[in-house]
């Protein structure tokens, strides 16, 4: 087996070797894993792992199981034709004009270098779990000892009139993307439908290009489901104020058709018609279950995984937007849609293969960029009874959220440095109440600083 190679930080072909360099057992987002969660003999050391999926969960498994020493068989299978791609760009450089090109995940080198088996344009169409073989579109079979579901999510459809017109786009892959970018060179009116990241993102490109745009959300607040009510109405005024129209608590009944196939705009639930010649679905996302559910693995919101992110077989492990895992200590089960969750995922997967087991316990992190506005969230925001917002420096916001007056996730607005010190904030593994960080006069750094002298409680 060659040694680890990485690409280069350009996205040109590298073939340079270099020394592993992402975290190790030391990291912050491992723990040394109750007893219940040792691997078994079926999770160590499998000589044949497969992963479904070649996006940001399954190419860095890819790459952590070389970079922890995996030397067997890794085969990545993935639906999608080309060159595994970042996710993020699209609904924002990439919107605004830059290549498709330019968003690989890992060059084409990497994957030879490594002697991972990329199995792009095919899809897997079933699990056996007797034999341990999934099934590939073109009828051929592959043998696991280790099976990876990195499936990820699809865009929620709503049951919508009039969705089958020509002019409604959807964003999740880089077709998508191609598509809708297209569009907006011939377009004077958007209708967005759904007032989350996604939707939020493209609106303030389009905006930015001149388009009149209208985001149509159910909710009574913009990304409810993720992020605060300060949070919320920050962005809104900010959208508002750069001439977006936010119509809120204000449900999409369907699609008009302008007589001739094409959508000519959006009817409300109200009654009220939205004009636009074009209308992106950004209603959401669901996890891609089909194959998991058709095995016969336990469900649950997604693809349901222990803390060590093993299936109800332990032959298999779900990471990503797929699956769906335990909160430490709430009796409760959570799916994250980020970049980040499903690369420590993979990280953590990796680990407990090559046998280091431990505890998926990362603290999540998201980012979304707004136009001019990089909001930054450190935790979980769904779920706290109050927060307080500050302005760290002039232009920046910091919103700490709180459950029963403990901290649980902090908001930032154009303010990096407060999320990076949040995050170890969040980390640290002592709870931090509303109490101190008032006496800390919401300081971070001053924070973390009296908590390095108290005793883990
Ligand atoms: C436009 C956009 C912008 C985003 N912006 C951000 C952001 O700013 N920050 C952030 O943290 N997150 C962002 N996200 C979310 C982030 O991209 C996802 O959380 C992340 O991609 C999840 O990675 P994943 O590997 O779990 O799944 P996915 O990226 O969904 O990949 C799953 C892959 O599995 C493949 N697949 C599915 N079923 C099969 C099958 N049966 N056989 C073979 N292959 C299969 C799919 O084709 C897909 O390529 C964004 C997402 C989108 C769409």
């Amino acid at each position: 087996m060659p040694p680890y190679r990485k690409d280069s930080a350009s996205p040109t072909e590298s073939g340079a070797s270099v020394k592993p360099a992402l975290p190790r057992g030391r990291a912050t987002w491992l723990r040394r894993v109750p007893t219940g969660l040792r691997a078994t003999r079926a999770d160590v050391n499998p000589s044949r792992v497969i992963i479904v999926g070649a996006s940001h969960g399954g190419v860095q498994l890819a790459a952590s199981l070389r970079l922890d020493g995996f030397d067997g068989r890794i085969a990545l299978i993935e639906r999608e034709a080309g060159l595994p791609y970042q996710r993020p760009p699209l609904s924002k450089a990439f919107m605004k004009g830059a290549e498709a090109a330019s968003f690989p995940l890992r060059p084409f080198s990497f994957y030879a270098a490594n002697a991972i088996e990329l199995l792009s344009g095919l899809s897997v169409t079933s699990i056996e779990r007797g034999p341990k073989l999934v099934r590939t579109s073109d009828g051929a079979d592959h043998a696991y000892d280790h099976l990876v579901i990195a499936c990820g999510g699809r865009n929620v459809v709503p049951p919508l009139p009039g969705l089958a017109c020509r002019g409604i786009y959807t964003l999740r892959t880089r077709n998508d993307a191609i598509a809708l970018r297209d569009a907006l060179t011939q377009v004077r009116r958007v209708a967005v439908i759904g007032g989350g990241f996604i939707g939020l993102e493209f609106a303030a490109v389009a905006r930015g290009l001149g388009i009149d745009v209208t985001v149509i959300e159910a909710a009574a607040r913009l990304m409810a489901r993720i992020v605060s009510p300060a949070i919320s109405g920050i962005f809104l005024d900010r959208h508002r104020n750069s001439g977006v129209t936010v119509l809120l608590g204000t449900p999409a009944a369907g699609v008009i058709d302008d007589g001739a196939g094409r959508a000519s705009g959006v009817r409300l639930a109200d009654g009220r018609i939205v004009e636009a010649d074009a209308v992106l679905v950004a209603a959401g996302v669901r996890p891609e279950t089909d194959i998991a559910e058709a095995a016969g693995l336990a469900l649950d919101d997604g693809i349901a995984v222990d803390g060590s992110l093993t299936t109800s077989d332990p032959s298999i492990s779900a990471i990503g937007d797929c699956a769906s895992f335990p909160v430490a200590g709430t009796g409760s089960r959570i799916r994250l849609e980020s970049v980040q969750a499903a690369s420590d995922q993979a990280r953590a997967v990796s680990q407990r293969l090559t046998g280091r087991p431990a505890e998926y316990a990362a603290i999540p992190w998201f980012w979304s960029d707004q136009g001019p506005f990089k909001l930054q969230i450190a935790g979980l925001a769904a779920g706290t009874d109050a927060s307080v917002t500050t302005t760290p420096m002039p232009g920046q916001t910091a919103v700490f959220c709180f459950a029963d007056g403990t901290l649980k996730a902090v908001e930032t607005v154009n303010a990096p440095g407060e999320h990076l010190g949040a995050r170890k904030l969040l980390g640290a593994g002592k709870p931090v109440s509303l109490a101190q960080l008032e006496r800390e006069s919401f300081s971070i750094r001053a924070t973390l600083a009296t908590l390095a002298d108290r005793p883990v409680r």
